[in-house]
């Protein structure tokens, strides 16, 4: 059986293997494909194709667009699947969320400074280079100044939603980010589900068939935070709402201990994904 990872980082948001090596990485993982859907940005693209076409692994452009949840716990976040970056409605959309995560960094500093953590936003900057600023990269700032255990320590106890220097920025309406990626020819699909922190079957129904009214095409069944159980009951409901079906590691390099292929997503998924978009154009 050949497998694909559907889900991945690279430098380009905040994982922390560059684009172009994901490729070889993915090939010596024995996957056929690999999607780089970066957080808010397809910058690393072209760099990663070319990768993966030496490496002889299939690239499908990707993006993971962070939306508004609507409520203060949970994350939403949107895939988009065989996007072009240069789709004027999807730069919008990447430049509002750049803004956005350029507002939000000084404030997260303010309240690490207030809370005795003597970080600056210069070495969030050069943690970050290159990407906008994601938390992980405030977070890796404050493992190496020795203000936290690990990335995961530094959500916990000071970015995360709940911790005292968390601040909002997610407020794209899903809607928008949905209709961007079908103008960049893409497939929406909903990441990771469970993430969304639904308080019960019928919270996660409510809020999927809103999703579903805004035009999206799947949902993710695999990853990282899934088990075997939340895997069975995200499948059943895509066939029972016609959803594509999608999967992938959430790779992040070595900001997350998650391998590259480490879901083992059946690589038929990608086939139905290529048709679906085929039928759409
Ligand atoms: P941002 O989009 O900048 O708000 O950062 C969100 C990213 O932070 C996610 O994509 C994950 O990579 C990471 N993240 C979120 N929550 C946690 C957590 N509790 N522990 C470790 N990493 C996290
Ligand atoms: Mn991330
Ligand atoms: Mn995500
Ligand atoms: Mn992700």
């Amino acid at each position: 059986m050949a497998y694909i990872d559907l889900h991945t980082h690279s430098t380009a948001s905040d994982g922390t293997t560059p684009p172009q090596k994901l490729g070889a990485l993915a090939a010596e993982a024995g996957l056929s494909a690999i999607a780089l859907t970066d957080h808010d940005t397809t910058a690393g693209h072209a760099q990663c194709k070319t990768g993966c076409t030496k490496a002889g692994v299939e690239f499908v452009p990707g993006i993971e667009v962070s939306c508004d949840r609507g409520k203060p716990v949970g994350a939403m976040h949107i895939l988009g699947y065989f996007v072009d970056g240069k789709t004027p409605a999807l730069k919008d959309v990447i430049a509002e969320l750049h803004e956005a995560r350029e507002q939000r960094a000084p404030h997260v500093v303010e309240k690490l400074n207030a809370l005795g953590c003597d970080i600056s936003l210069e070495q969030i900057r050069n943690t970050a280079g290159c990407a906008m600023i994601g938390r992980p990269h405030i977070a890796a700032v404050l493992v190496e100044q020795g203000y936290a255990k690990s990335i995961k320590d530094a959500f916990n106890r000071y970015i995360g939603q709940g911790a005292p220097a968390y601040v909002r920025k997610d407020n794209m309406p899903t809607g928008r980010a949905i209709a961007a990626i079908h103008a960049a020819g893409g497939l929406a699909v909903l990441a990771h589900p469970v993430q969304l922190r639904c308080d019960d079957d019928e919270e996660l129904a409510a809020v999927i068939g809103r999703l579903i009214d805004q035009g999206l095409d799947g949902m993710e069944v695999y990853h990282c935070d899934h088990d075997a159980a939340l895997v069975e009951q995200y499948t059943q409901f895509a066939k029972r709402h016609d959803l594509l079906m999608t999967g992938g590691s959430d790779f992040h390099g070595t900001r997350k201990p998650i391998a590259l292929g480490g879901q083992k997503v059946p690589a038929h998924l990608l086939d139905t994904l290529r048709d679906a978009v085929a039928a759409r154009r």
